[in-house]
């Protein structure tokens, strides 16, 4: 349905960090969602970089690409795999990005002589990229995350803008507060204090949440929720417990079980419309929840001490191991503790390889030594962007013998450039945006796994490299046994390599992982899990 006015809902944050906003706005989505409105949610992030695309992955995990090419905060990627909808720039707007648009406009005069200020030119900014989301007529409902915890001097303009539009807005908007009540053991109690202090920081900026979300450990009473409600002036029905789960994908029906949506559309004024039908969303967790096998994949990287620097990685295994009815436990493998020496050792219980994305030199080697593995070995093998160059790379050394074959990323001065900077990246100096980046078409081969894995010829994949397949090098491969079956129909770029003469080694320059979603698990992942519980037995 598309309402006569689009509602907004503003979610922020007390107590810690990591409380899930994301998860439970993307739940709340879902839910509105399966009752038949348009749901969009958008992150407000108080960082400067004008984007995460520069950001080491430790800061903040991965960083999520959209189909237009954004390089977008990870909470996104929550957005897609709950909604099933494709998320857009518009989707993530950064301090940094605020600035820059307004020091733009002010370098072009546009502020005709005035002093420009954080009020009002940079909450002006902010509100405007809120509201452009529910411009379009596109959506019911727009949901905006404003990152951070209340009471950081970073998320103050936000939280100020946000409370303008609150105001110019009246019932058309909403705010929702999630907050931790804390147990503690000693006394055995859980605590509401944090929440109170929580919202009186939120009200000095004036903003009065409308719904807090508390979560927790343990169950709340109705006694705790009067307290809290009471001290917040916020509707006792309106006090959501958001309890610890076995898994984010929960979350949903936790908060349909809380009502959450139902008092969000109370409040909106808008009608309940239909029950949500969570039947796929049952039949997945259901799966999820009671596999049939179990597989154990290694996942190398080198950054596997956080494991959110791979998290649409782990996704996408929970949707596809789903789907193959079985559990896929994850061997993080940092790959600058791999030798020729321990290799065997480090994978032995593994039933498939995963080679992760990266950039730059460091546990390359490590990498290399994991792709000859699987290669020779026979182990299902999946690389996926770095982890495909991987994989080319060794085939090079170890099968064309071209010994100190290498990416140009790693070795400048290799005689045998395998994988090297495209042609369109030669110029370029900057770092921010300019990878090339979203979705590109690419013409799959008959016959190949890929192809039998998608079902279909044509397929549309997101990017975010700026090394390529050498294709000077294409017939050494394909004489060799490495196929390249997967090729950008315009650029002619390399897009997939597969070995025929193996169980499964596939080798992709996109990301699968970021349009692999609870409904729709992506169809490699799929077809790669399949292999490895074949290898399994
Ligand atoms: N560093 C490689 C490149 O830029 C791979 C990037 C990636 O894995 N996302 O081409």
């Amino acid at each position: 349905m598309i309402v006569a006015t689009t509602k907004y809902i503003f979610v922020t944050g007390g107590v810690t960090s990591s409380l899930g906003k994301g998860i439970i706005a993307s739940s709340l989505a879902k839910l509105l969602q399966a009752r038949g409105y348009k749901v969009t949610i958008q992150k407000l992030d108080p960082y400067i970089n004008v984007d995460p695309g520069t950001l080491n992955p430790y800061e903040h995990g991965e960083c999520y690409v959209t189909e237009d090419g954004a390089e977008t905060d990870l909470d996104l990627g929550h957005y897609e795999r709950f909604l099933n909808s494709p998320t857009s720039q518009a989707n993530n707007v950064t301090t940094g990005r605020i600035y820059q648009s307004v020091i733009n406009k002010e370098r072009r005069g546009d502020y005709l002589g005035k002093t420009v200020q954080i009020i009002p030119h940079i909450t002006d900014e902010i509100k405007k990229y809120v509201k452009f989301l529910g411009s379009k007529r596109k959506f019911d409902v727009v949901i905006s995350e404003i990152g951070g915890t209340v009471g950081d001097i970073e998320s103050l303009p936000f939280i100020e803008a946000v409370r303008q539009l609150k105001w110019e807005m009246g019932s058309d908007a909403l705010f929702i507060h999630l907050t931790l009540v804390p147990y503690l053991s000693a006394s055995g109690e859980l605590k509401t204090k944090p929440t109170q202090h929580s919202v009186k920081a939120l009200l000095e900026n004036g903003v009065q949440p409308d719904v807090l979300v508390l979560r927790t450990e343990h169950t709340l009473s109705p006694g705790l929720k009067e307290k809290v409600a009471l001290f917040c002036n916020v509707n006792k029905e309106a006090v959501i417990e958001s309890i610890d789960v076995s898994t984010i994908y929960e979350v949903p029906i936790k908060m349909k079980e809380e009502k959450l949506d139902e008092i969000v559309l109370k409040k909106l004024g808008l009608p309940l419309g239909v029950a949500p039908d969570l039947k796929q969303w049952n039949e997945f967790l259901l799966r999820f929840k009671n596999p049939k096998k179990e597989v154990k994949i290694a996942l190398i990287g080198k950054y596997v001490e956080l494991h959110d620097a791979y998290k649409s990685i782990c996704e996408a295994l929970i949707h596809s191991g789903a789907a193959n009815e079985c559990r896929v436990k994850i061997e993080w493998i940092h790959s600058e503790k791999i030798n020729e020496e321990n290799i065997e050792r480090k994978v032995k219980d593994c039933d498939g390889i995963i080679i992760a994305p990266g950039f730059g030199h460091r546990g390359i080697e490590g990498k290399i030594v994991a792709a000859k593995y699987a290669r020779i070995n026979n182990v299902p093998f999946f690389g996926i962007c770095l982890g495909m160059q991987i994989a080319v790379i060794e085939f090079a050394r170890n099968v064309l013998k071209f010994s100190d074959a290498d990416s140009t990323e790693m070795n400048e001065s290799t005689k045998h450039p395998v994988i090297d900077l495209m042609e369109e990246q030669k110029e370029i100096t900057d770092k921010g945006g300019t990878m090339r980046l979203g979705a590109y078409a690419c013409q799959l081969k008959k016959d190949s796994k890929v192809y039998n894995a998608y079902g279909k010829p044509k397929i549309m994949e997101r990017h975010r490299h700026r090394y390529e397949f050498n294709d000077t090098y294409l017939k050494n491969f394909e004489d060799a046994g490495m196929k390249a079956v997967g090729v950008n129909p315009e650029t002619k770029l390399v897009e997939v390599v597969e070995i025929p003469n193996h169980p499964w080694f596939v080798g992709v320059q996109f990301h699968p992982e970021y349009s692999s979603t609870v409904l729709q698990p992506h169809p490699l992942f799929v077809a790669f899990i399949k292999a490895v519980l074949e290898h399994s037995k």
